[in-house]
């Protein structure tokens, strides 16, 4: 089966006990077992639930994996991969990484004896003279967030492969549609469901894939232990959403690339970031290991940090929100919003300026999201 079949078909069989063709919301704590020892495979909501095993059939097949889990948000399925970890293990990490992501890993793990180091992950030498003897995982974005840098997902995958540490990788930006880091020797594949996945900005939640069964044995033990599991409704939330990933993510990907051609040739602006444009530097990577280029753009306004305010206030449609993935379009300013929490010269060190604004391209009509850009900038 195809992916857009498989979005709509997935676990998602007409329900066993009623014949409902769209899987129920079982909100449910408990099931009544048929004897001592005898249940239909449920027990305890936070152990497994219908609508949850729907949501994590479907995100598996749709990564090409195997096995999938749901969780309450992102950064709870981040926190879920990280607990295969021990105190005393190292990470090597891409360095421009989501705000959430470096928080958790930064101010929570090292207090449990996780360490970490952050490198160009462009960089093999980089790579290879950050990992240590305790080195268990690399982890990256790809693209990265908000400076839509790319990394090699097979490159990376072969100098893991070599020391025998696990990859994952944070498919967010993405999400499957576009690209499938277990195809390009990946681990782990990490969501927050949040974003594309879900894709209309109503329901927070993460996601984890992988192929291989004793990491997904490790990693439902802890699910069930840790319990950052999502709610049936949100289960339901979000498969609604897969229905359409396919759509969506074709119209996110010809909106953004006709906004980024506009800025390109803007008078006001100073650099566009989006892996689309030939004028990427890494553009024939982006051809290479994605099938499209997303809906995720980033860009400098002349004038600094007071130009770039007065834009990402300005606009009418794009509304100044933190967040990304959703139908509808959106404006952010990363050093004062989603990467605030990144000290100020680790920002300016990995080339994320105080005046660089991110778009979230959303579907709506090509014309009219040019226009209101076109307006905002009109008074700088
Ligand atoms: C939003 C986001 C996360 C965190 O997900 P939540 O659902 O907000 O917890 C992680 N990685 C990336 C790339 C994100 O955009």
């Amino acid at each position: 089966m195809h992916f857009s079949t498989r979005a709509i078909h997935v676990g998602q069989e007409a329900d066993t006990a009623t014949g409902a063709t769209i899987v129920p919301i079982y909100q449910t704590s408990t099931y009544t077992q048929e004897e001592i020892g005898k249940n239909k495979g449920y027990d305890y909501s936070r152990a497994g639930n219908p609508t949850r095993t729907a949501l994590e059939k479907c995100l598996a097949s749709l990564e090409d994996g195997k096995f999938g889990l749901a969780f309450a948000s992102g950064c709870a399925a981040t926190t879920n991969v990280m607990s295969l970890l021990r105190s005393g293990d190292h990470v090597v990490a891409c360095d421009d990484l989501y705000g959430g992501t470096y928080r958790l890993f930064e101010q929570v793990l090292t207090r449990f004896g996780i360490t970490f180091t952050f490198v160009d992950m462009n960089n093999n030498d980089a790579i290879n003279n950050a990992i240590q003897s305790n080195t268990k995982m690399i982890w990256i974005e790809t693209p990265t967030n908000p400076l839509l840098k790319l990394c090699d997902i097979a490159e990376v995958s072969t100098i893991a492969k070599s020391k025998k540490i696990l990859l994952a990788v944070d498919n967010t930006f993405m999400s499957p549609y576009f690209q499938k880091p277990l195809n390009l020797g990946a681990d782990i594949v990490v969501h927050s469901t949040t974003k594309y996945i879900g894709g209309h900005s109503d329901v927070i939640g993460g996601g984890v894939i992988t192929s291989n069964e004793e990491l997904y044995l490790d990693m439902k033990f802890t699910q069930k232990s840790i319990g950052a599991v999502p709610g049936p409704f949100d289960c339901w939330l979000t498969l609604r959403g897969i229905k359409t990933l396919a759509i969506r993510m074709k119209e996110h990907n010809k909106n953004a690339i006709a906004v980024a051609n506009f800025l390109l040739n803007h008078p006001k602006i100073e650099k566009v970031n989006y892996p689309g444009l030939e004028s990427h530097p890494q553009y024939e990577l982006a051809k290479k290991q994605m099938t499209g280029f997303g809906g995720m753009i980033s860009f400098e306004v002349k004038g600094g940090l007071e130009s770039g305010k007065k834009v990402a206030t300005a606009t009418k449609l794009f509304a100044l929100a933190e967040s990304l993935g959703g139908v509808e379009s959106l404006i952010g300013h990363p050093a004062t919003m989603t990467h605030a929490a990144i000290p100020r010269e680790e920002r300016l060190k990995v080339g994320l300026k105080d005046s660089l604004l991110r778009l979230s391209v959303g579907i709506e009509d090509q014309e009219d999201l040019i226009n209101d850009l076109d307006q905002a900038l009109s008074n700088v």
